[in-house]
C-alpha cells in the first residue's frame, strides 16, 4: 500500500487567515481535487491530518466541519478520486495536545489506522508546522507554494534548504512528480 499524507488548508483548499468556517468558504486549489484523483489513480491511498482550532475558538462546530469535507469527498466523486481518511485536531497550542500540529499525533493515528510504517511516507504541507511534524515521524515533509506556503519559505528559508525539502508549486506538481 502506497500512503499519501495531505495538510488541508493551504493544500487541498485556499486558506485564509480567518479561517475556514463554512462549506461555502472552502474553496478547492486548483488543480488540487484533480491531483488527488490522479494519486488514486496511480495507487495512492490518501489521507488527510489538519488542524482545526477554529473548533476550540468556537468559529465552527463539528458538524460544519464534517459538511466540509462532505462537500470535499462530493466535489472529487466526479473525478474518481477520494480522501480515504481525515483526522482532524479541534486543539489550540495552550491544549498542549500531541495531536496538534507540530505534534505528530494524527500521523501516529493515521499509521495505526493502515497499520503501516510512517518512514518515507510523504506528508504534503503548506507549514512550517506540517514539515516539523513529518519529521518527528521519518515521514517525506514536502512544501507547497500554495496556501501559507510562500510564508514559510520566506520565513524559514535557511531551515527548508538545510533538510532539503522537495518544494513544489502546488498539490498538482507534486502528484505530477509521484506519477510519472
Ligand atoms: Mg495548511
Amino acid at each position: 500500500m502506497r500512503l499519501i499524507v495531505l495538510d488541508r488548508d493551504g493544500v487541498i483548499n485556499e486558506d485564509s487567515d480567518a479561517f475556514i468556517k463554512s462549506p461555502e468558504q472552502w474553496v478547492p486549489v486548483p488543480g488540487s481535487l484533480e491531483a488527488i484523483a490522479r494519486l488514486n489513480r496511480a495507487g495512492w491511498t490518501v489521507a488527510v491530518a489538519t488542524n482545526q482550532s477554529g473548533i476550540a475558538r468556537g468559529y465552527y462546530d463539528h458538524a460544519t466541519l464534517s459538511a466540509m469535507h462532505q462537500k470535499l469527498q462530493g466535489l472529487l466523486r466526479p473525478l474518481g478520486g477520494r480522501v480515504d481518511w481525515i483526522s482532524t485536531s479541534p486543539y489550540l497550542d495552550h491544549h498542549n495536545s500531541p495531536a496538534r500540529k507540530p505534534g505528530a499525533g494524527m500521523l501516529r493515528a493515521i499509521a495505526a489506522r493502515y497499520g503501516c510504517e510512517l518512514t518515507g511516507v510523504p506528508f504534503v504541507g503548506d507549514t512550517w508546522g506540517d514539515v516539523q511534524a513529518a519529521q518527528a515521524v521519518g515521514m517525506q515533509p514536502i512544501l507547497v507554494r500554495s496556501g501559507k506556503g510562500e510564508r514559510t519559505l520566506a520565513s524559514h528559508a535557511e531551515d527548508i534548504a538545510a533538510l532539503n525539502v522537495p518544494v513544489h508549486d502546488n498539490l498538482a506538481t507534486v502528484a505530477e512528480a509521484l506519477c510519472p
